[in-house]
C-alpha cells in the first residue's frame, strides 16, 4: 500500500508544487515507485513543473468520467523510471469532481506505488478538500513570511478535522543570510509558532526558480540536498535538516553575503 501524502499549504505561490516535484523525484532516486498527482484542477502546474506537459493525452477528469482506465493517464519521468506523473485537467468545471472521485483514482493506483505524492491547491475551499480528502499524511510548506505562516495556521486548524496519521512542516525559500542577519524568521520560530514537526528546509535557489524540468533540480546542490534529506527523514523517520547558513558562515561566507548585498 503506498504512503498517501498531500502536500498543501493554504497559501499560493509558497512551493508547492515545487516541492511535490522534487521531493517526488528523489524518493525515486531512492528507488521507490512514485506517483505525483495534480489536483490542482483547471490551473494545470505540475506537468509544467514536470516538463511533461506536451505529453498530456488523458488526465484524472478523464481517469473519473471512465474515457480512459487509469495506467493510460500517467505519464513516465524521462529520468527517473519509477516516477510517474498524473496530470490535472487543463479547463474543466470543478464541481463535477468530488473529493471521492480523487480518492478512487488514488485507490486505483495504491498497490502500484510506494509513495502518492497528491499537489493541493492553494486556498481553502473545495480544491483544498478534494485533494486532502484521500491522503493519509500531509506536508505544511511555508515560506518565512507572516502571511504563508499564518495560512498555514489556518490550514491545520482545518486539517485537524480529518483522520490524518501525520502531519510535517516544510519551510520553502528559507535564506542563510538572511536569517544570519536577523532579517528572516528563524525555522525553530516558526515550528514553534505552528507546533507541528520539522520535516526539512528548503533553501532559497535560483536554479529551482529558473528549472525547466525536473533534472535542474537535481543540479542543484543546495535545494537538491534539501530535498533528499527530506525524502530521507519522510521514509526512515531522520530528522536531518539542511544547514542552510553554512556558505554564510566564516570569512568566506560574509565575503559571499557582502557581495551578495551589493548587486
Ligand atoms: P505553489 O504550488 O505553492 O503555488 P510553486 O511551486 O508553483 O508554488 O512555486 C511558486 C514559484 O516559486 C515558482 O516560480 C517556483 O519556481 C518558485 N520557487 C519555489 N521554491 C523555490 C525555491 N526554493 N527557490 C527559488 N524559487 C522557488
Ligand atoms: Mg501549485
Amino acid at each position: 500500500m503506498a504512503r498517501k501524502i498531500v502536500l498543501t499549504s493554504g497559501k499560493g505561490g509558497v512551493g508547492k508544487t515545487t516541492v511535490c516535484a522534487g521531493l517526488g523525484a528523489r524518493l525515486a532516486a531512492m528507488g521507490f515507485r512514485v506517483l505525483l498527482i495534480d489536483v490542482d484542477l483547471g490551473l494545470n502546474n505540475l506537468d509544467v513543473v514536470m516538463g511533461v506537459e506536451n505529453k498530456i493525452v488523458f488526465d484524472i477528469v478523464d481517469v473519473i468520467q471512465g474515457r480512459c482506465r487509469p495506467k493510460q493517464a500517467l505519464i513516465q519521468d524521462e529520468f527517473f523510471s519509477s516516477l510517474y506523473v498524473m496530470p490535472s485537467a487543463h479547463s474543466f468545471s470543478k464541481s463535477c469532481v468530488t473529493g471521492e472521485n480523487i480518492k478512487n483514482v488514488v485507490g486505483m493506483m495504491d498497490s502500484s506505488f510506494d509513495y502518492i505524492l497528491i499537489d493541493c491547491p492553494a486556498g481553502v475551499e473545495s480544491g483544498f478538500h478534494r485533494a486532502v480528502f484521500s491522503a493519509n499524511e500531509a506536508l505544511i510548506v511555508v515560506t518565512p513570511h507572516i502571511s504563508s505562516i499564518r495560512d498555514a495556521d489556518k490550514v491545520l486548524g482545518i486539517l485537524s478535522s480529518y483522520n490524518l496519521e501525520s502531519k510535517g512542516l516544510i519551510i520553502n525559500r528559507i535564506r542563510g543570510d538572511m536569517v544570519l542577519s536577523g532579517d528572516m524568521i528563524e525555522p525553530s520560530e516558526i515550528v514553534s509558532f505552528l507546533k507541528i514537526p520539522l520535516v526539512g528546509v528548503v533553501p532559497e535557489d535560483d536554479l529551482v526558480s529558473k528549472a525547466t524540468g525536473i533534472m535542474d533540480f537535481a543540479k542543484s546542490p543546495s535545494a537538491g540536498r534539501a530535498l533528499s534529506l527530506i525524502a530521507e527523514n519522510i521514509h526512515t523517520g531522520s530528522k536531518k535538516i539542511f544547514d542552510f547558513t553554512m556558505k554564510y558562515r566564516g570569512l568566506w561566507g560574509a565575503i559571499k553575503t557582502s557581495l551578495k548585498r551589493k548587486l
